[in-house]
């Protein structure tokens, strides 16, 4: 090991610290040592919260979707009569706005698996902030002329909608209005919805963190079966497909537990190990 990773280390020892003073203010493992301490979220909700390389990923997904822009205006020329206007379909959490601090949250709670209430108060507050670049890049598609639609699966009751276009126009986000977004309560299949728009719009990227997110066809429940179909569509991808990245929720969870959103339990925790060391079909 080298000397930077074991300042690395010792550095993450007193984030850890910080944490069990955190969780002994919620009257929970008030003295626990170091070593006691286990969350199976701790590494990917750290990555989340302190890679500077996440961001970057989501400027390079946003600069690549602005210069499919700036390709797609400039084959088109001048605007052609009975052209469709452009425009790019966008999922909306772990997309434009980040769920870091909802991961945050539940860490802090000692809790280890998505968790819907917390979930659900963490939207109704406006706790969502927008991903680095997402603010720029659809001010800079609006400014181009090209429509930034939201399709999103979430379930808060009947103002679901109304909670929704409240969060991306919290964070200044353009088109955040009921025209440009559409959240769907009772499914995960975007494609209608994707449909819908296309037949009055070109849709010339479509971004997203998940790869139903890209093509319905992707949603299956098997880990091995994901990645052939994804790899099938590998020309797609930082193209037509611009994906971002998200290392704690998605139906890469629900390839691994036949769930998107499994409970914590024993068998939970085993499978994610399992899971870890790749023995899941
Ligand atoms: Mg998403």
């Amino acid at each position: 090991m080298s000397d930077l990773a074991r300042r690395s280390l010792l550095t993450g020892a007193t984030g850890i610290a910080g944490g069990s003073l955190l969780l002994s203010g919620a009257g929970r493992a008030a003295a626990a040592p170091a070593d006691d301490i286990q969350n199976i979220l701790s590494a990917a909700v750290a990555w989340r919260e302190t890679a500077a390389e996440r961001d970057m990923l989501y400027r390079q997904g946003f600069n690549i979707a602005r210069d499919r822009i700036d390709a797609v205006l400039r084959g088109r020329g001048q605007t052609r009569r009975g052209d469709k206007p452009l425009a790019v379909i966008c999922d909306v959490d772990d997309t434009v706005l980040s769920a870091d601090t909802y991961w945050v949250r539940l860490v802090a709670a000692g809790k280890q698996a998505f968790d819907d209430a917390l979930w659900d108060k963490w939207v109704i507050e406006n706790g969502p902030t927008a991903t680095a670049g997402a603010v720029e890049f659809t001010r800079y598609a609006e400014s181009r002329g090209v429509e930034v639609f939201y399709v999103s699966s979430r379930d808060q009751g009947p103002d679901t909608q109304r909670y929704g276009v409240g969060n991306l126009a919290h964070v200044g986000l353009a088109y955040a209005d009921d025209a440009h977004c559409t959240f769907l309560r009772e499914s995960s299949n975007k494609e209608p919805a994707q449909k819908a728009i296309a037949e009055t719009h070109e849709v010339i990227a479509y971004l997203g963190d998940n790869l139903n997110d890209f093509r319905r066809t992707y949603y299956v429940k098997s880990v091995a079966q994901r990645k052939v179909l994804a790899g099938e569509d590998a020309e797609e991808f930082g193209r037509r497909f611009i994906l971002f990245p998200n290392n704690t929720d998605g139906h890469w969870v629900g390839a691994i537990f036949g769930e998107s959103e499994p409970a914590d339990t024993p068998a939970y925790r085993e499978r994610m190990l399992q899971a870890a060391l790749n023995q899941v079909p």
